[in-house]
């Protein structure tokens, strides 16, 4: 089962892979938390994909395809995977089918997380992330059990430069251009499908397990 997740910065989507990832036993796969962490470990990669990410701009394909088709290469997506944050533009949609193509596979769903753009601003201002583990919280929506402090490892939180307000209004842009017409792109295939992402994450996941079965 190979699952893409579609749908703005900050609309969800990395909060349905998780769940999906827990029921279905399926690796959950973030390009922006394998950038994170390249960044967080001073890696070449994490310094060249930086200065796209600080700015709201995207990491060139080229750079994050080689990237991501080794890490669905690895051995625990034999079963399938679900990736959060990839494809985001056409050709990385292209070079990911051609890739599975080649060993007679392809995406089964898209699965298409839908919020409109004011609800995403408000949304991310209040997000703060754990800069040690990448956990993701909201201070409305999913606090951590004690103020500012990471419930999984510890850490102090942190707002990502990429979730501050301008940057934010810069990604939604470049969504809207570059990432929008996958939404097209997997319906052309037959294999999208659209939630309401405005609910409650529960219940945003029953209509997601309804599509998954
Ligand atoms: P995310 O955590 O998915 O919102 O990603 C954070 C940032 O990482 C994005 O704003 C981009 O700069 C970069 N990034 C993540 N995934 C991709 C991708 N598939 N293509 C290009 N840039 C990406």
């Amino acid at each position: 089962m190979k699952i893409v997740m579609l749908g703005a910065p900050g609309a969800g989507k990395g909060t349905q892979a998780d769940r999906i990832a827990e029921s279905y036993e399926l690796p959950h796969i973030s390009t922006g938390d394998i950038f994170r962490k390249n960044i967080s470990e001073g890696t070449e990669l994490g310094k060249e994909a930086k200065s796209y990410m600080d700015k709201g701009a995207l990491v060139p394909d080229e750079l994050t395809i080689r990237m991501l088709l080794d890490r669905v290469g690895a051995d625990d997506c034999g079963r399938g995977y679900i990736l959060d944050g990839f494809p985001r533009t056409i050709p990385q949609a292209e070079a990911l089918d051609e890739e599975l193509g080649k060993i007679g596979e392809k995406i089964d769903y898209a699965i298409d997380v839908e919020v409109p753009d004011e609800d995403i601003i408000n949304r991310m201002s209040g997000r703060r992330a754990c800069p040690k583990c990448q956990a993701i919280y909201h201070i409305a929506y999913i606090p951590p059990k004690k103020d500012g402090i990471c419930d999984q490892c510890g850490a102090e939180l942190i707002i990502r430069d990429d979730d501050k307000p301008e940057t934010v209004r810069k990604r939604l842009q470049v969504y809207h251009e570059q990432t929008q017409p996958l939404i097209d792109f997997y319906r052309k295939k037959g294999v999208l499908h659209t939630v309401d992402g405005t609910r409650d994450a529960d219940e945003v996941f029953s209509d997601v397990k309804g599509i998954l079965g």
